[in-house]
């Protein structure tokens, strides 16, 4: 079983109608019902639980975590902050989704501004696979189709990426780097861009699909945690005069 922990800042699904409509309960309990499946353990975790829903304990549990967050950035707590990149430091993984590109999580990880071009205009998105040989673009055809998405436009500002799956083209002509992978320390980070919240995005199945295999890719590797610092000779260094 591989824990999965879903966290939404779940804001606008109860301050704007039009958010409501479309996610009645939540971003969070939308991708739960979505991603449900034998192999997957699923929470969820919200902004104005205590800490965040995201305990010492709750982070010990979960193997991938998943960030949607967009109006309440700044009211996550810097402590919180800390803690989420020291599990990712020591191999959780991390699927920040759409406009989590300005989580503080994101930010921190990156050390870069983040930034990009944006724009509402319930426009055509279509998300090319550039990368088919990734496990994350496992069972997907050479495209995905969204009738209406925000725009999110080059220039993306984040490192290179250690690998590029995805670009978007979008209606009005711009283009952006829509599936990016990064490691930090023992981590995996997988940025995922659709998902504005006035758009059905998180019910479509091959969207699903895409974070599912993203959720496999992120798991823990489990391999040893490395050892630093003065360290003893593991053979013996013969005596030089
Ligand atoms: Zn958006």
């Amino acid at each position: 079983m591989i824990k999965v922990t879903i966290w939404n800042e779940f804001l606008h699904e109860k301050q704007h109608e039009e958010v409501k409509a479309v996610y009645p309960d939540g971003i969070h309990a939308a991708l739960a019902a979505g991603l449900a499946t034998e192999d997957f353990e699923i929470a969820t975790a919200t902004l104005e639980e205590p800490e965040h829903g995201l305990s010492e304990e709750r982070l010990n549990n979960t193997d991938v975590l998943i960030w949607w967050g967009h109006m309440g950035h700044e009211k996550v707590e810097d402590a919180i902050v800390d803690r989420v990149q020291q599990r990712v430091l020591n191999g959780m993984g991390l699927i920040v989704l759409h406009s989590g590109h300005f989580s503080k999580i994101f930010k921190k990880l990156m050390g870069t501004g983040c930034d990009l071009k944006w724009r509402e205009a319930n426009e055509k998105e279509r998300i090319w696979v550039v990368n088919p040989a990734h496990p994350i673009a496992s069972g997907l055809p050479e495209y995905i189709n969204l009738e209406r998405e925000e725009m999110y436009g080059e220039h993306f500002d984040i490192p290179a990426p250690d690998e590029l799956i995805f670009v978007s083209w979008f209606e009005g002509g711009e283009v952006f780097r829509s599936g990016c992978t990064f490691s930090r320390g023992q981590g995996k980070i997988f940025y995922f861009r659709p998902g504005h919240e006035t758009f059905p995005t998180y019910y479509n199945p091959q969207i699903l699909q895409v974070i599912s295999n993203g959720i496999r890719w992120a798991e823990p590797s489990r391999a040893a945690t490395p050892v630093r610092g003065n360290h003893q000779p593991l053979e013996p260094i013969a005596a030089k005069s």
